[in-house]
């Protein structure tokens, strides 16, 4: 992939152009920045949120000048003042980070890239390896062109994936985070001196309801995301739509008693796993652990230089990071993100557990990957598994479509905000009458407290 982005860049500096690169996250810019210095050595320079003001300015001033030709950063990187802008590369097109949706200007990289592109007549090439929705269902209607690499770089084969059903562990007695089949691999891999990921989704974490017998989980009857868990009133909650309704005590699909709130966090993970193998190093990598400058760096070169034997860490693991000695990647919990209230969980899901499935297998010694799930049979855990993605996004579009959710309907959302509760609430509910009233061409949901309901 990196191959196809320093060809093109070659290619638009020979025709006397520039090029922006952009990177899904801060984090990546080092790494990034490294490899196409060592192309194009000082036409590359860096633009992003994480420099001082003063690095900033002056690598906008430069860059304006035209001292450089080739910016690479994260998401503003594409707003760069290049002249003669003839290519963006955005590289892992499908990542949620390139959407700015907390401080405005609110905007999508992504498509502020390809618009930017066809004013001044450049190409955009994004790279994935799980494209998003929308980008498929562009190559699909022939707005983009899709060129597949087909090999894995040195010809790896990808790793075996094997799906644990949580059910069955339950079902032998067996109530551990960890399933029988992972301790033992966790056991085995610790034995042979080789490193582990394991990795647990927490970011956006919200509590749902769901049936250890049959892995159901409760869903809107409207807007078809999961409910979210109240635990102090017992009642789940539509995100979307505001729909309510109480934590049911049988399940709806099987009728079993076993249902109930779920949810497991990185501490609880860590605890056990120091219980069930004291002598393992354990390097943690989540929001708490890298806020510090540098944190991620320091975490990578531990794991690199195997002064760490396993890494329990959240979405961020799953990121763009080679370690050749990791032969076991462990998934916790696929059902965390399955159920996630947001109606790209399904495809979230899938991106995942294909990008952890790439952290292993990097080395000679070759790797395995292990998912926990209750929702054996969920497409997007059982596409994953097959490395399948024609059939997971023939299925995704079709549920996609039946919805009318993006990229086959549009979605707005509109967030009030206030100091207090009755008053934003009651503004929201005229707003939304108005909307109704005016607006009969359109579907409204809501007015619905968001996820995060408070801030302080
Ligand atoms: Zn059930
Ligand atoms: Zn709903
Ligand atoms: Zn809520």
């Amino acid at each position: 992939k990196t191959h196809v982005y320093v060809k093109s860049i070659e290619k638009t500096l020979e025709a006397g152009r520039s090029a922006i690169v952009l990177v899904p996250e801060l984090a990546l810019t080092p790494q990034a920045v490294r490899q196409f210095r060592a192309h194009f050595g000082d036409l590359v320079t860096v633009l992003h949120s994480g420099l001082s003001p003063g690095e900033r300015y002056d690598s906008w001033r430069r860059t304006r000048a035209g001292d450089y030709r080739i910016v690479v950063g994260a998401r503003s990187a594409v707003f760069a003042p290049l002249s003669d802008l003839g290519l963006v590369v955005i590289d892992e097109e499908h990542e949620p980070s390139y959407k700015q949706f907390d401080d405005p200007p609110l905007y999508h990289a992504r498509d502020v890239a390809v618009v930017r592109a066809r004013t001044v007549n450049a190409v955009t090439v994004m790279g994935s390896a799980t494209p998003s929705l929308e980008t498929y269902a562009n190559t699909q209607t022939g707005k983009f062109e899709c060129c597949r690499l087909t090999e894995r770089v040195d010809r790896r084969p990808l790793p075996g994936v094997r799906i644990v059903d949580m059910r069955e562990e339950r079902r032998l007695g067996r109530f551990s985070i960890f399933s029988a089949p992972l301790a033992d691999r966790i056991k085995d891999r610790l034995e042979r001196k080789e490193q582990i990921i394991l990795f647990l989704n927490r970011r956006g974490f919200s509590p749902f309801v769901q049936c250890y017998d049959c892995g159901h989980s409760v869903s809107c009857p409207h807007c078809s995301v999961t409910m979210t868990y109240h635990a102090d009133s017992l009642f789940m909650r539509c995100h979307y739509c505001d729909h309510r309704d109480q934590a049911p005590e049988v399940c709806p699909k099987c009728r079993s008693r076993s249902i109930g709130y779920r949810g497991v966090g990185t501490q609880r993970v860590e605890e056990e796993l120091k219980e069930r193998f004291p002598d393992a190093r354990i390097v943690r990598m989540d929001m708490d652990t890298t806020s510090r400058k540098g944190s991620h760096q320091d975490i990578f070169h531990r794991v690199l230089n195997r002064e760490a034997d396993i890494l329990l860490g959240t979405q961020m693991v799953a990121k763009g990071f080679d370690f050749p000695n990791v032969t076991l990647v462990g998934v916790i919990s696929a059902d965390t993100s399955l159920n996630l209230p947001d109606f790209r969980a399904s495809e979230r899901t899938f991106q995942l557990l294909t990008q952890v499935a790439g952290r292993t297998g990097r080395g000679e010694l070759g790797g395995e990957v292990i998912v926990q799930t209750y929702a054996q049979g969920h497409h997007s855990v059982v596409s994953a598994q097959a490395h399948d993605y024609e059939s997971f996004y023939a299925r995704e579009t079709n549920d996609r479509k039946a919805l009318g959710y993006p990229p086959f309907g549009r979605m707005v959302g509109i967030l009030f905000q206030g100091e207090r509760d009755e008053y934003v609430m009651r503004e929201a509910r005229r707003f939304a009458e108005l909307m109704r009233k005016y607006g009969a061409e359109l579907s409204i949901l809501g007015p619905a407290p968001p996820v995060i309901a408070r801030v302080r």
